[in-house]
């Protein structure tokens, strides 16, 4: 039996065990260890070794600011691939040795351009000497971010298998909400162990934050913590974070709010220069962007979350692209994994 008779199979007993178990009276005969599959459309094609280097190498070659063809062919490829892993198969690279996690990353576009992105960061914030009047943004996975100023480096949300290793290079972390595509133990514990500040609403530590909100400051940035709703049942869940970047950076505003979901809960104290939002949780961005907030630069983020399941809160690059549309303001772009963003206060 080829490959694609094989998967055509397992999808088709996938979708027979799936019914069965949404049957009540048949709930009995379906076998005990089988959970409700998540199920790969069989007609998507893994790319090739070939077509991920090629996709990943557009990534970096082409920006932000400009969706070209070349780019949106890249996001394509990727795509393949996003939609064949599994959010179960995803946790267990999260979790795997590096050498086990290299054999996946040779065989799946998304973990390949995952890593290298990752490389690409690291050698880039460990090069860059940021100017003043400037602030230099990277973008990890999900909602995170590293913001390096001319004087210091922040980690915002960061989730990957080799966080760990931003660790000799930041100067302190913030951390939304508990939940786990925002943060990443192996970062979190390491930083704590060297006194570097990780701060969140959580974590037990000489940082946590419980309080509504807070003024911190920490080296020359200001931050300003705020708590609001990720949704109508986790009130208050989320803390925000408006960084006054210091004096050097130009006195620029960064406001990464994590999950917010009201608009009307986003009340940044100064003009803000680059907006972080989650493009999908029910926030009001267009009226955030245009009418509330209006700041110079917004990063939506929050695509491509691969610990959920193909079908469900998984945002793709297209959702994200239409989403970019809907803000009609061309101050709002779609960051990829590894994107640099030089900010410039003019
Ligand atoms: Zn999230």
């Amino acid at each position: 039996m080829n490959e694609a008779n094989k998967e055509r199979l397992s999808w088709s007993r996938r979708h027979f065990l799936r019914t069965i178990l949404a049957t009540p009276c048949l709930c009995a005969f379906a076998p005990s260890a089988i959970s409700l599959a998540e199920e790969v459309d069989p007609s998507i094609v893994e790319p090739s070794a070939e077509e991920a280097v090629k996709a990943i190498d557009a990534m970096y070659r082409t920006s932000a600011f400009n969706a070209t063809s070349e780019r949106l062919d890249a996001t394509r490829t990727i795509q393949r691939s996003v939609d064949r892993l599994r959010a179960a198969e995803f946790d267990s690279y999260f979790k795997s040795s590096r050498e086990d996690a290299a054999k996946e990353e040779e065989n799946r576009a998304v973990l390949r351009y995952l890593n290298s992105s990752f490389d690409k960061v690291l050698n880039e914030l460990k090069e860059t000497k940021v100017d003043d009047n400037s602030v230099v943004f990277w973008h990890v996975y999900n909602m995170g971010y590293l913001i390096k100023t001319p004087t210091q480096t922040i980690a915002v949300d960061i989730r990957h298998r080799r966080a760990a290793e931003l660790l000799p290079y930041i100067d302190f972390l913030l951390v939304t909400h508990n939940h786990r595509d925002h943060f990443t133990s192996s970062l979190c514990d390491a930083a704590t162990l060297a006194k570097i500040p990780v701060v969140s609403n959580f974590l037990q530590n000489d940082w946590i934050v419980e309080e509504n909100e807070r003024t911190l400051e920490i080296g020359d940035s200001t931050i300003q913590l705020k708590r609001v709703d990720h949704n109508k049942n986790l009130i208050k869940f989320v803390t925000t974070f408006e960084i006054n970047c210091g004096p050097r950076s130009g006195d620029c505003v960064v406001y990464h709010v994590g999950d917010a979901c009201d608009v009307n809960q986003l009340t940044p104290k100064e003009p803000v220069d680059v907006f972080i939002p989650h493009l999908a949780v029910g926030l009001n961005v267009p009226k955030a962007v245009n009418e509330t907030i209006k700041p110079k630069l917004t990063l939506l983020s929050h695509i491509l979350e691969l610990g959920h399941q193909i079908d469900k809160w998984r945002w793709s690059y297209d959702y994200g692209y239409n989403a970019v549309r809907k803000c009609a303001n061309d101050t709002v772009i779609l960051p990829v994994w590894g994107e640099k963003i030089v900010y410039s206060r003019g």
